[in-house]
This record gives C-alpha cells, sequence and structure tokens, in this order.
C-alpha cells in the first residue's frame, strides 16, 4: 500500500484543535503524522493554498437503492459523495424493500465494498417496512451494520413507538433520527404555510407541524434518557426548542441542511420544484434561528438530505413532483457562500460540524487525523471561483436549487483508507508524477 505525502496545505482538525499549516502523511491506509513528514513517499500532493482536513461526513443521505435505481445507486451515490468531499455518508432507509433487516443492511454494506467510492454507513429503519407500527429488530440492523435508526421520509408518528424505539436503541449506544412532523397537519401540503402559500394558492406544512413533534421527540428523550436526533431542522421554534432542551441536559441533537440556511418560501413563486422538499423552505426569521442555532452550537451537524430524483419526476406539476434536492456536490460551496464568507462560522467550525459531530452522532471511528486513525482525508479548494453546473455532477440525479450559482469553494481531492479516490482535474496525477524516490 502506498505512502502519500500532502505537502503545504491549511490543516484543519477539529478533533484536535489544529488549525496550521503543517505536511500530512498517510502510510498503509492510516494517518501517520502531521507536521513531521519523512523525506520520501509514493505521491505527493501540492496543497499550497488548500484546506486539509478529515474526510467530510454526511450523516444524512438517501442512495435509493434497492428500487430506485433510476434516481440513484449506491455506487453512483458514494461517488457524488467525494465529488463533494465527504468520505462517508449515513444512508436512510427509505428504499425499496425500506432497510428495515440485518440482511437489508449487509447488502448496503456489500454494495458499498463492491464500488469503492465514499464509505456508507446505513441507518435503518425504525419500524418494519417503516409502516411506524412494529419496532424492526434494532439488535438484528446493529448486527448487519446500521448504524443509527430512522423513517425518514416519515415521521415515527406514533409516541408510544418512538418511546419504545428510544428504549431500546439506547441499549445500543444509538440514536433515533427524527423527521419531526406531525402529519395531520401538513396532509396535501407542497410549501411552508403562511403568506407565500396563500398568495400561490398551494397547499401549506405550518411551522407548527415541526415544533410540536420536536417538543414531543425531547420530552421522550428525556423521558428514557434515550439518544434523539433531530433531522433537517428548519424552524424558529424547534431551534428554540433543542436549546432548551441541551441547556436542561436532555440528550438531543440536531443537523440543518444548505437550503434551509440559504433559500425561503418566496423561490416557490417560480414554481420550480427545485423548491420543494421536505420540511419545506420556510421564512426569512427561520432561514435566521437556523443559523443562529449553528453559530451558538444548538444545531451540531451539516448534513445535506441529499434526495435525487430523476429528473421526468421532478419535471411533474409542483403538485405531483416529489419533494428533495440533490445536496453532496454543492455542500461545500454553499457552507463556505452562507456560513463562511458572512463570518458565522470559521473553517474550523464549519468542518467540526462535518467531521468530529457526525461521527460522535453515528458512532464511528472516524472524522479525525489522529495519528493511527484511518487515512481518510479530504482536500479543499476555498478559493477558486466556479459557477455549478448540475450537468457535471456525478450523483445521477440533477435536481439542485443550485444551478449557476456563482461560488469559491469545493472538494479538491478525497483520499479513502489511504487511496485518492477523486481528483479534480487531474491535479493530483500531476504531483503523483513528482513523487521523491
Ligand atoms: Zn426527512
Ligand atoms: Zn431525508
Amino acid at each position: 500500500m502506498q505512502t502519500i505525502l500532502i505537502q503545504g496545505g491549511r490543516v484543519i482538525d477539529p478533533s484536535q484543535g489544529i488549525d496550521r499549516e503543517a505536511d500530512v502523511y498517510l502510510d498503509r491506509g492510516r494517518v501517520a503524522s502531521i507536521g513531521a513528514a519523512p523525506g520520501s513517499a509514493d505521491v505527493v500532493i501540492d496543497a499550497r493554498g488548500m484546506i486539509v482536513c478529515p474526510g467530510l461526513i454526511d450523516a444524512h443521505v438517501h442512495l435509493r437503492e434497492p428500487g430506485n435505481e433510476e434516481d440513484e445507486t449506491i455506487a453512483t451515490g458514494a461517488r457524488a459523495a467525494l465529488a463533494g468531499g465527504c468520505t462517508s455518508v449515513a444512508c436512510m432507509p427509505n428504499t425499496r424493500p425500506a432497510i428495515d433487516s440485518q440482511g437489508a443492511a449487509e447488502f448496503v454494506v456489500l454494495q458499498a465494498r463492491r464500488a469503492r467510492q465514499a464509505n456508507v454507513f446505513p441507518v435503518g429503519a425504525v419500524s418494519k417496512g417503516r409502516e411506524g407500527v412494529e419496532l424492526a429488530e434494532l439488535g438484528q440492523l446493529v448486527a448487519g451494520g446500521a448504524v443509527a435508526f430512522t423513517d425518514d421520509g416519515a415521521p415515527v408518528a406514533s409516541a408510544s413507538l418512538m418511546r419504545r424505539a428510544l428504549q431500546y436503541a439506547k441499549m445500543f449506544d444509538r440514536c433515533i433520527m427524527q423527521h419531526c412532523q406531525v402529519l395531520e397537519l401538513t396532509v396535501g401540503g407542497v410549501m411552508n404555510e403562511g403568506f407565500e402559500s396563500m398568495k400561490l394558492g398551494l397547499g401549506g406544512m405550518p411551522a407548527a407541524a415541526e415544533d410540536i413533534m420536536v417538543a414531543r421527540d425531547i420530552r421522550l428523550a428525556e423521558i428514557t434518557g434515550g439518544r434523539l436526533h433531530i433531522q433537517h431542522i428548519s424552524t424558529e421554534r424547534a431551534v428554540e426548542l433543542v436549546r432548551e432542551g441541551k441547556r436542561r441536559g436532555i440528550d438531543v441533537t440536531a443537523e440543518a441542511c444548505p437550503h434551509h440556511f440559504t433559500l425561503t418560501d418566496e423561490r416557490l413563486r417560480t414554481f420550480d420544484s427545485n423548491y420543494k422538499m421536505n420540511p419545506p423552505l420556510r421564512t426569512r426569521p427561520d432561514v435566521d434561528a437556523v443559523i443562529g442555532g449553528l453559530r451558538d452550537g444548538t444545531i451540531d451537524l451539516l448534513a445535506t438530505d441529499h434526495a435525487p430524483h430523476a429528473a421526468e419526476k421532478k419535471l411533474r406539476e409542483l403538485d405531483q413532483a416529489p419533494f428533495g434536492i440533490v445536496g453532496l456536490e454543492t455542500l461545500i460551496p454553499i457552507v463556505a457562500l452562507a456560513l463562511i464568507e458572512p463570518g458565522h462560522l470559521t473553517w474550523s467550525g464549519a468542518i467540526r460540524k462535518l467531521t468530529v459531530e457526525p461521527a460522535k452522532l453515528l458512532g464511528i471511528d472516524k472524522g479525525t487525523l489522529r495519528p493511527g486513525a484511518d487515512a481518510d482525508l479530504t482536500i479543499i479548494d476555498p478559493a477558486t471561483p466556479w459557477t455549478i453546473d448540475p450537468s457535471a455532477f456525478y450523483s445521477k440525479s440533477r435536481n439542485t436549487p443550485y444551478a449557476g450559482w456563482e461560488v469559491r469553494a469545493r472538494a479538491h481531492t478525497a483520499i479513502v483508507a489511504g487511496e485518492v479516490r477523486y481528483t479534480l482535474g487531474g491535479i493530483v496525477r500531476e504531483s503523483a508524477t513528482r513523487a521523491t524516490p
């Protein structure tokens, strides 16, 4: 196995409090050292002007296999992850059939291993068939490789099922990730309920549908002592509830997706289905509250909710089109544009929410460049301007609201298990030829 020397980059590893210029040396699939580089390596990467950090982890993606391979497969999704700078992703169980058994979880692990792209960690279903009635065999799912549980795509609607799920998952020290929504309040909804939905005459999904479920589940986490993770938080009140829950010592974490801190429901005036997601785009005060939650640590991590849909599905009438957008390949530039450039987060703060925090949430041994750690590493070009072009995506789907956006940062290189698996523009190949003897 090869040795890799990454020279002259700005190394940011929040797990060790590192943010300084240094060389990183990878040896036989492990991080060997930061700073004290040996004289030679099989591959030398010139990282001057770049950020070198632990491989990013996206704790919320949909890879659509099995069942909807026309939208994405485990292989194409894992490749899109690398192109977006994510060396590990956790995939949701709302496939067909659902990931609700040991065999289904093992299938995901096997397909990911075959693809040899980003690491893929399956998240198992909370309920059998994601039907919300009977608890899935959580222990068997863990044995099959599941790192957490959710019925995402839909909430666990039953309070008693949610209570039991929190209790059982605790025995495995795993979290329950919840898509927080009271379904009775969002029937027929297409977008956020409010002034814009009224004006456009479109079915609304009130913020209260999210707030109520967040409040219920925080209380259930409190009485069970279980681990609750709020997925794709989108409302002002929900952020406040998580803040208060943390203050009271309840084991609750939350994630925010780039669309919920960059876009508002006014975008729906275009009737473009690339602005249709669930939870929906909210209002300016909600966007500001999500940013505030990211700033003060109420929101622990950044995740994409990468939700690929083939073009013909998203081209349907707005009320017929499926919810969701792809997110992996726009993660870094949108985080840089919306959070780092305006000063809401530093690079180190943002990278923390994409490395240490998701690793902790998922209970995986990743997200660090400590000597001996897996050699999963991302190199980010933080400065070169580029334009987001969905036709260049590695994802099978192109449903993004960010087409044509002028941005700066992007993933430059992704290394998994000590192998350079993605690089932009062949720059690594050039460097490799300069490898010292
Ligand atoms: Zn969801
Ligand atoms: Zn989702």
